[in-house]
Protein backbone atom coordinates (compact mmCIF):
# COMPACT_ATOMS: atom_id res chain seq x y z
CA UNK A 1 0.00 0.00 0.00
CA UNK A 2 1.04 3.81 -0.75
CA UNK A 3 -0.17 4.29 2.89
CA UNK A 4 -2.01 3.51 5.84
CA UNK A 5 -3.95 4.75 8.60
CA UNK A 6 -5.54 3.19 11.92
CA UNK A 7 -8.34 4.52 14.19
CA UNK A 8 -9.51 2.34 16.81
CA UNK A 9 -9.18 -0.92 15.19
CA UNK A 10 -10.05 0.06 11.62
CA UNK A 11 -7.87 0.48 9.09
CA UNK A 12 -8.40 2.35 5.37
CA UNK A 13 -5.94 4.21 2.76
CA UNK A 14 -5.53 8.12 5.05
CA UNK A 15 -7.87 9.57 2.55
CA UNK A 16 -10.35 7.55 3.32
CA UNK A 17 -10.15 7.16 6.81
CA UNK A 18 -13.37 8.83 8.70
CA UNK A 19 -13.33 9.25 12.35
CA UNK A 20 -15.87 10.55 15.07
CA UNK A 21 -16.65 14.09 14.83
CA UNK A 22 -16.75 13.63 18.70
CA UNK A 23 -13.58 12.74 19.35
CA UNK A 24 -11.82 14.95 22.15
CA UNK A 25 -9.28 15.49 19.47
CA UNK A 26 -11.08 17.88 17.34
CA UNK A 27 -12.69 19.57 20.00
CA UNK A 28 -10.04 20.56 22.31
CA UNK A 29 -7.00 18.84 21.36
CA UNK A 30 -7.00 16.48 23.82
CA UNK A 31 -4.42 13.82 23.25
CA UNK A 32 -0.58 12.88 22.74
CA UNK A 33 1.50 11.67 20.05
CA UNK A 34 4.32 9.99 19.31
CA UNK A 35 6.28 9.74 15.95
CA UNK A 36 9.76 8.47 14.53
CA UNK A 37 11.13 7.52 11.16
CA UNK A 38 10.95 4.18 9.67
CA UNK A 39 14.24 2.75 7.76
CA UNK A 40 14.02 -0.72 6.31
CA UNK A 41 10.34 -1.44 7.84
CA UNK A 42 12.55 -0.68 11.26
CA UNK A 43 10.66 1.81 13.36
CA UNK A 44 13.85 4.02 14.81
CA UNK A 45 14.27 3.85 18.73
CA UNK A 46 10.75 1.97 18.79
CA UNK A 47 10.90 1.22 22.58
CA UNK A 48 11.70 4.79 23.46
CA UNK A 49 8.61 6.31 21.35
CA UNK A 50 6.59 3.55 23.01
CA UNK A 51 7.83 5.00 26.24
CA UNK A 52 7.43 8.31 25.76
CA UNK A 53 4.10 8.25 24.74
CA UNK A 54 2.73 5.98 27.94
CA UNK A 55 4.67 9.04 29.95
CA UNK A 56 2.64 11.72 27.75
CA UNK A 57 -0.51 9.74 28.25
CA UNK A 58 -0.14 9.73 32.07
CA UNK A 59 0.59 13.14 32.22
CA UNK A 60 -2.83 14.15 31.38
CA UNK A 61 -4.49 11.37 32.84
CA UNK A 62 -5.33 9.19 29.78
CA UNK A 63 -4.40 5.27 30.37
CA UNK A 64 -3.90 3.74 27.18
CA UNK A 65 -6.26 1.03 26.57
CA UNK A 66 -3.59 -1.20 24.91
CA UNK A 67 -0.25 -2.81 26.54
CA UNK A 68 2.62 -1.42 25.36
CA UNK A 69 3.51 -4.77 23.39
CA UNK A 70 0.27 -4.76 21.80
CA UNK A 71 0.66 -1.22 20.52
CA UNK A 72 3.88 -2.06 18.78
CA UNK A 73 2.24 -5.50 17.34
CA UNK A 74 -0.35 -3.14 15.90
CA UNK A 75 2.00 -0.43 14.41
CA UNK A 76 4.73 -2.68 13.31
CA UNK A 77 1.49 -4.65 10.98
CA UNK A 78 0.80 -1.30 9.59
CA UNK A 79 4.43 -0.20 8.82
CA UNK A 80 4.74 -3.95 7.41
CA UNK A 81 1.85 -2.87 4.66
CA UNK A 82 3.22 0.42 3.07
CA UNK A 83 5.98 0.48 0.79
CA UNK A 84 9.32 2.54 0.40
CA UNK A 85 12.53 2.54 2.52
CA UNK A 86 12.21 5.40 4.23
CA UNK A 87 8.93 6.02 6.01
CA UNK A 88 7.36 8.20 8.48
CA UNK A 89 4.76 6.79 11.38
CA UNK A 90 2.70 8.50 13.58
CA UNK A 91 0.28 7.71 16.26
CA UNK A 92 -1.74 9.21 18.76
CA UNK A 93 -3.95 8.63 21.79
CA UNK A 94 -6.81 11.28 22.65
CA UNK A 95 -9.01 10.84 25.69
CA UNK A 96 -12.12 9.17 23.28
CA UNK A 97 -15.55 10.24 22.12
CA UNK A 98 -18.05 11.98 23.94
CA UNK A 99 -20.29 15.16 23.91
CA UNK A 100 -18.00 18.26 23.96
CA UNK A 101 -17.60 19.37 27.71
CA UNK A 102 -14.59 20.85 29.07
CA UNK A 103 -14.44 18.80 32.28
CA UNK A 104 -13.09 15.59 31.49
CA UNK A 105 -13.99 13.02 34.25
CA UNK A 106 -16.64 11.06 32.89
CA UNK A 107 -16.32 12.29 29.33
CA UNK A 108 -15.28 10.19 26.78
CA UNK A 109 -15.80 6.02 26.10
CA UNK A 110 -12.78 5.07 26.00
CA UNK A 111 -9.69 6.55 24.74
CA UNK A 112 -8.96 6.35 20.76
CA UNK A 113 -6.32 5.01 19.27
CA UNK A 114 -5.18 7.07 15.90
CA UNK A 115 -1.94 5.87 13.66
CA UNK A 116 -0.83 6.18 10.09
CA UNK A 117 2.58 5.51 8.20
CA UNK A 118 2.99 7.19 5.09
CA UNK A 119 6.46 7.60 2.52
CA UNK A 120 8.98 10.07 3.69
CA UNK A 121 12.19 11.51 2.18
CA UNK A 122 14.82 11.81 4.81
CA UNK A 123 16.77 15.39 5.37
CA UNK A 124 20.69 15.48 3.84
CA UNK A 125 22.20 14.79 6.61
CA UNK A 126 25.06 17.06 5.04
CA UNK A 127 23.50 19.85 4.44
CA UNK A 128 23.47 23.25 5.54
CA UNK A 129 19.80 24.69 7.09
CA UNK A 130 18.57 28.41 7.61
CA UNK A 131 16.30 28.91 10.69
CA UNK A 132 14.20 31.98 11.96
CA UNK A 133 13.81 32.95 15.98
CA UNK A 134 10.79 33.29 17.36
CA UNK A 135 9.22 34.14 20.51
CA UNK A 136 8.51 31.04 22.74
CA UNK A 137 4.44 31.72 23.53
CA UNK A 138 3.63 27.92 24.54
CA UNK A 139 2.14 27.31 27.75
CA UNK A 140 4.14 25.63 29.90
CA UNK A 141 3.59 21.60 29.54
CA UNK A 142 6.06 21.16 26.34
CA UNK A 143 7.77 18.34 28.29
CA UNK A 144 4.08 16.84 27.15
CA UNK A 145 3.94 15.52 23.37
CA UNK A 146 0.24 16.92 23.43
CA UNK A 147 -1.49 17.62 20.29
CA UNK A 148 -2.28 21.20 20.91
CA UNK A 149 0.39 22.40 18.58
CA UNK A 150 -0.62 25.85 17.32
CA UNK A 151 2.27 27.93 17.91
CA UNK A 152 4.17 25.32 16.70
CA UNK A 153 2.25 25.10 13.55
CA UNK A 154 2.16 29.33 13.30
CA UNK A 155 5.72 29.57 14.10
CA UNK A 156 6.88 26.81 11.16
CA UNK A 157 4.66 28.35 8.80
CA UNK A 158 6.54 31.75 9.48
CA UNK A 159 9.95 29.73 8.86
CA UNK A 160 8.49 28.20 5.65
CA UNK A 161 7.64 32.27 4.72
CA UNK A 162 10.88 33.08 5.71
CA UNK A 163 12.41 30.58 3.14
CA UNK A 164 14.26 28.38 6.43
CA UNK A 165 13.71 24.89 7.65
CA UNK A 166 12.75 25.37 11.17
CA UNK A 167 11.73 27.93 13.79
CA UNK A 168 14.02 27.99 16.84
CA UNK A 169 12.15 29.68 20.28
CA UNK A 170 13.12 31.50 22.83
CA UNK A 171 11.64 32.99 25.91
CA UNK A 172 13.49 36.43 26.20
CA UNK A 173 17.04 35.45 26.30
CA UNK A 174 16.81 31.93 26.57
CA UNK A 175 16.83 29.26 23.56
CA UNK A 176 14.24 26.76 24.17
CA UNK A 177 13.72 24.30 21.48
CA UNK A 178 12.08 24.73 18.06
CA UNK A 179 8.85 23.96 16.27
CA UNK A 180 9.42 20.33 16.25
CA UNK A 181 12.62 19.87 17.15
CA UNK A 182 15.46 20.58 19.68
CA UNK A 183 18.28 22.52 19.16
CA UNK A 184 21.92 22.37 20.44
CA UNK A 185 25.28 24.01 20.09
CA UNK A 186 28.72 23.31 20.42
CA UNK A 187 31.50 25.96 21.69
CA UNK A 188 35.26 25.31 22.67
CA UNK A 189 34.24 21.08 21.84
CA UNK A 190 31.57 21.17 24.44
CA UNK A 191 27.84 20.80 23.97
CA UNK A 192 25.38 22.40 25.65
CA UNK A 193 21.81 21.73 25.50
CA UNK A 194 18.52 23.06 27.69
CA UNK A 195 18.00 21.08 30.74
CA UNK A 196 14.85 18.68 30.68
CA UNK A 197 12.18 21.07 32.23
CA UNK A 198 8.67 21.70 31.36
CA UNK A 199 10.07 24.31 28.42
CA UNK A 200 10.99 21.32 25.98
CA UNK A 201 10.21 17.99 24.67
CA UNK A 202 12.45 15.46 25.95
CA UNK A 203 13.80 14.60 22.70
CA UNK A 204 14.63 10.84 21.96
CA UNK A 205 17.45 12.13 19.22
CA UNK A 206 18.46 14.26 21.88
CA UNK A 207 19.01 11.70 24.50
CA UNK A 208 20.41 9.54 21.48
CA UNK A 209 23.34 12.60 21.15
CA UNK A 210 23.75 12.77 24.15
CA UNK A 211 25.03 9.11 24.49
CA UNK A 212 27.13 9.80 21.53
CA UNK A 213 28.68 12.80 23.09
CA UNK A 214 29.64 10.75 26.41
CA UNK A 215 30.92 8.03 24.64
CA UNK A 216 32.99 9.87 22.59
CA UNK A 217 34.22 12.04 24.97
CA UNK A 218 32.25 15.41 24.41
CA UNK A 219 31.42 17.21 27.08
CA UNK A 220 27.64 17.93 27.82
CA UNK A 221 25.90 20.82 30.03
CA UNK A 222 22.63 20.61 30.35
CA UNK A 223 21.97 24.06 30.84
CA UNK A 224 19.60 27.40 29.68
CA UNK A 225 21.82 29.32 27.00
CA UNK A 226 21.02 32.03 25.56
CA UNK A 227 20.18 33.76 22.02
CA UNK A 228 24.10 35.74 22.12
CA UNK A 229 25.11 32.24 23.17
CA UNK A 230 23.48 30.37 20.37
CA UNK A 231 24.63 33.33 17.92
CA UNK A 232 28.40 33.09 18.81
CA UNK A 233 28.75 29.44 19.20
CA UNK A 234 30.82 27.22 16.87
CA UNK A 235 28.05 24.71 15.66
CA UNK A 236 24.28 25.57 16.00
CA UNK A 237 22.29 22.08 14.87
CA UNK A 238 18.44 20.88 15.40
CA UNK A 239 17.29 17.43 16.37
CA UNK A 240 14.20 15.41 15.86
CA UNK A 241 13.54 11.71 15.45
CA UNK A 242 12.67 12.68 11.26
CA UNK A 243 15.59 15.47 11.04
CA UNK A 244 18.10 13.53 12.62
CA UNK A 245 21.03 16.16 13.01
CA UNK A 246 20.61 19.39 10.99
CA UNK A 247 23.32 21.62 10.89
CA UNK A 248 22.82 25.58 10.69
CA UNK A 249 24.56 27.68 9.00
CA UNK A 250 22.18 30.92 9.13
CA UNK A 251 19.48 32.15 11.72
CA UNK A 252 17.37 35.47 11.12
CA UNK A 253 19.55 36.31 7.96
CA UNK A 254 22.84 36.16 9.69
CA UNK A 255 25.80 33.73 9.22
CA UNK A 256 26.53 31.35 12.52
CA UNK A 257 28.38 28.54 13.33
CA UNK A 258 29.82 26.19 10.77
CA UNK A 259 33.32 26.54 12.71
CA UNK A 260 33.98 22.99 14.49
CA UNK A 261 32.81 20.66 12.00
CA UNK A 262 35.06 17.69 13.56
CA UNK A 263 33.25 17.81 16.77
CA UNK A 264 29.50 18.37 14.87
CA UNK A 265 30.59 14.88 12.67
CA UNK A 266 31.10 12.89 15.47
CA UNK A 267 27.83 13.17 16.61
CA UNK A 268 26.32 13.47 13.19
CA UNK A 269 28.49 9.84 11.84
CA UNK A 270 27.75 8.56 15.40
CA UNK A 271 23.87 9.02 15.08
CA UNK A 272 23.84 7.75 10.83
CA UNK A 273 25.65 5.00 12.10
CA UNK A 274 23.15 3.94 14.92
CA UNK A 275 20.30 4.42 12.87
CA UNK A 276 22.05 2.32 9.80
CA UNK A 277 22.90 -0.61 12.61
CA UNK A 278 19.23 -0.56 13.64
CA UNK A 279 17.48 -0.89 10.55
CA UNK A 280 20.27 -3.65 9.80
CA UNK A 281 22.02 -1.90 6.88
CA UNK A 282 25.33 -2.43 8.69
N1 LIG B 1 10.79 19.28 20.39
C1 LIG B 1 9.57 19.33 19.83
C2 LIG B 1 8.68 20.48 20.15
C3 LIG B 1 9.15 18.33 18.93
O1 LIG B 1 7.93 18.39 18.38
C4 LIG B 1 10.05 17.28 18.62
C5 LIG B 1 9.67 16.21 17.70
O2 LIG B 1 8.58 16.11 17.22
C6 LIG B 1 11.32 17.28 19.21
C7 LIG B 1 11.65 18.29 20.10
C8 LIG B 1 12.32 16.20 18.91
O3 LIG B 1 11.96 15.02 19.56
P1 LIG B 1 12.43 13.59 19.03
O4 LIG B 1 13.91 13.63 18.92
O5 LIG B 1 11.95 12.66 20.08
O6 LIG B 1 11.75 13.39 17.71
Amino acid sequence: MKNIAYYNGKTAPIEEMMVPMNDRACYFGDGVYDATCVVNHVPMAFDDHIDRIYRSAKLIDIDIPMEKAEMKRMLQELVDQVEGDTLFLYWQVTRGVGMRNHPYSGAGDKPSIWAFVRPSKMRDPFGVYKCITVEDKRFFYCNIKTINLLPAVMANEKAMEAGCDEAIFHRGDRVTECSHSNVHILKNGTLYTAPCDELILPGITRAHILNICKANGIPVVEEPFTLEDMMNADEVFFSSSSALTCRIGEIDGRKVGLKDEKTFSVIRDGYQKEIRREAGLA
